[in-house]
């Protein structure tokens, strides 16, 4: 590990990368990187590198996990052994655990879930290349993974961190602010503001907090915007739809939600359409993942169609 820097900040107000206090790395995003993957994105945010893989929904085994109403989101962090100057040992650890379990709930409030019951939806993220911040750099490429899997979502997650150093607030932690900073805040949020993930090492003040989650919503919009653009360059369609902006009452092209899937008995698991009609709320989840009717234009949301073809392995 590199020694502690004197300054954190120079007299111009430039961190050791020549970023502003306020300012985000540069992120790249690749849709559409794995063919066996229902999903997935490659990623690069600054030096960071990561894969996410997107796999379901499909049915859940054993079946003492199922869920009877709603999907279980199974997400795993993983930082490959090379992605670092010191060989990390492969396997979980105790840090790769706790981000899993973190980074699943993260999206728990805006995967519809429900829509699903007894199935998995399995999110894997591979970090090839790790320099601060891949724990939100993993959430950003799954979300992106799960929109390009067609999986029903409210929106999209971002994620980024906030630190402190020289005692003062920054935005997007690079390595040397990581490690050797007085704080450093991963949040994940939704493009409305909600935060769905918030975790904190170090001290800082209320006030500091309080500025802190300024400076969080303004990082994860930009990259909220990034995500937004891959997907619209991908597929051509915005890919988030104002949900209360839906008109209940038309449900012309819709997509109807059947998965089948193959469970322990070999019967295929299908939602029917007698499901579809039991729940107000459902048809505007349904007009959400509405289908393009150019179909070379896919969407976050051409689930149906394209899921009889693939294997569900990973
Ligand atoms: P995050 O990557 O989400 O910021 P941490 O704050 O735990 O998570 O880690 C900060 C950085 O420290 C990582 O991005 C990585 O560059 C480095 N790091 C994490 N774990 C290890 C490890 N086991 N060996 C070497 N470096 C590591």
């Amino acid at each position: 590990m590199s020694d502690k820097p004197d300054k954190f900040i120079d007299d111009d107000g430039l961190r050791l990368d020549g970023r502003r206090f306020d300012e985000i790395r540069p992120m790249k995003i690749e849709i559409g990187v794995l063919s066996r993957a229902d999903g997935s994105c490659y990623l690069e945010w600054g030096k960071n590198k990561i894969l996410a893989a997107v796999y379901g929904p499909r049915t859940l085994h054993p079946r003492r996990k199922q869920i009877p109403d709603a999907a279980l989101i199974r997400y795993r962090y993983n930082m490959a052994s090379f992605s670092v100057e010191e060989r990390v040992r492969p396997g979980p650890s105790r840090r790769s655990v706790e981000i899993s379990k973190v980074s699943a709930e993260a999206f728990e409030p805006v995967v519809l879930t429900k829509y699903y019951p007894n199935t998995v939806i399995d999110v894997f993220t591979e970090v090839l290349q790790a320099d601060a911040g891949t724990r939100t750099a993993a959430i950003n490429a799954a979300s992106i993974a799960l929109a390009d899997a067609g999986i029903p979502m409210q929106g999209l997650v971002s994620a980024c961190a906030v630190g402190k150093v020289d005692g003062k607030l920054v935005l997007d932690l690079n390595k040397e602010e990581d490690n050797f900073g007085d704080a450093d805040l991963p949040v994940a949020m939704t493009q409305d503001g909600e935060v769905t993930l918030l975790q904190m090492d170090g001290n800082l003040t209320p006030d500091e907090l309080k500025e802190s989650l300024e400076m969080l919503k303004k990082g994860c919009t930009e990259i909220f915007e990034i995500q937004k653009k891959a997907l619209y360059t991908k597929f051509g369609k915005d890919p988030v739809l104002d949900v209360d902006d839906i008109d209940d009452e038309d449900d012309e092209g819709l997509a109807q939600i059947q998965v089948e899937l193959d469970d322990s008995e070999g019967e295929d698991v299908e939602l029917d359409e007698d499901y579809l009609d039991v729940d107000e709320e459902l048809e505007e989840a349904v007009e959400v993942i509405e289908v393009e009717e150019d179909p070379d234009k896919k969407g976050i949301s051409n689930l149906s169609d394209e899921k009889e073809d693939d294997s569900d392995e990973q």
